[in-house]
């Protein structure tokens, strides 16, 4: 996440300082609405000293202000308890009363700073009324307003589509008509008895594999980091009427994931499809071309393997950018 935070400090009479020594810890955080149009009048508002209100944070569109720091105690809930265990901030309105709503922008912008605060707080994922929670849960008022309430549930659910770890090592690997690319190049090493790995030119390091190591039809095959001796990243060759292990050069053969000790299922181009960005899955051993390979040694110590049932070959979707 990359939100741009501007520090605009509260006026010390407007919070209580070090939430720790209160005995307060972050339990959730505290979505309001500010019942105006303007950032800067939130800021206004709680740099004026003697106003005894303050969030943590105030957000309008992409930009997010900070009044005071997430270890000190806002006075923004109407509620001690709430108070010293929030974090609490202002959503900035992009219309009146009475149905008080924010922006698109001011509502996404807000999901990814409550993501980022349950994260930090190792608070996630996020359930409404339990670590997402608003004004209302805690005094007598329509703060944060009609609309926030009634897209609360939305909110919910962008908050946690903002916390999945973005980050996935795999990278894709699809059928693509062939192209020479590097994409598209494969580096036999066999590693046990008629069983190979298969590395990425591409992305050198990355070995076509089996996703999660699963034996099941329908799971993917995907480019993955070196593991050693897995399973999941070594194929066998056969011959696929009588099944013999068959040179690597001897047209054509079906391609058996040693997951399951290679029972039962074989590489499958998904629906026999021919389309560009077809997926190569695991399916049941079947007579179809979609499961009939053939392999070009292009003598540099690199194979393509193409489909001949689609005329395909398997791809590291994008170069595994
Ligand atoms: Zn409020």
């Amino acid at each position: 996440m990359s939100l741009d935070i501007v520090q605009i400090p509260a006026d010390p009479s407007n919070y209580t300082r070090n939430r720790a020594a209160q005995g307060g810890r972050v339990t959730h955080a505290t979505v309001h609405h500010a019942a105006g149009t303007s950032l800067q009048g939130v800021d206004n508002t709680f740099r004026t000293p003697g106003r005894s209100a303050s969030t943590h944070y105030g957000v309008q569109d992409g930009q997010v202000h900070q009044y005071l720091p997430e270890t000190d105690v806002p006075w923004s809930d109407g509620s001690w308890a709430s108070n010293i265990s929030t974090v609490s901030m202002e959503l900035v309105d992009a219309g009146g009363a009475p149905d008080w709503p924010v922006s698109e922008a001011t509502f996404d912008t807000a999901a990814q700073l409550v993501a980022d605060i349950l994260k930090r707080h190792g608070l996630g994922p996020a359930v409404k009324g339990v670590n997402v929670c608003w004004h209302q849960m805690y005094s007598a008022t329509a703060c944060p307003g009609p609309w926030m309430l009634r897209n609360m549930d939305r909110f919910v659910a962008l908050v946690n589509k903002y916390m999945e770890v973005p980050v996935t090592k795999e990278k894709k690997v699809q059928m693509y008509a062939y192209n020479g690319t590097d994409a598209q190049m494969w580096r036999p090493v066999l590693v046990a008895e008629n069983a190979y790995t298969l590395e990425s030119k591409a992305k050198p390091g990355y070995f076509l594999g089996v996703a999660g190591g699963a034996h099941r039809a329908g799971v993917l095959i995907q480019a993955q980091p070196r593991m050693a001796n897995a399973a999941r990243q070594q194929f066998k060759l056969v011959h696929y009427a009588d099944r013999k292990y068959v040179p690597a050069w001897a047209a054509p053969l079906q391609i058996v994931p040693c997951t399951g000790n290679g029972k039962g299922l074989r590489l499958d181009v998904k629906a026999a499809s021919k389309d560009d960005g077809a997926a190569l899955q695991l399916y049941a051993a079947n007579a179809t071309a979609a499961q009939k390979f053939v392999i070009y040694d292009h003598g540099d110590g690199y194979w393509s393997l193409a489909c001949i049932g689609t005329g395909t070959v398997v791809d590291l979707a994008a170069g595994g950018r």
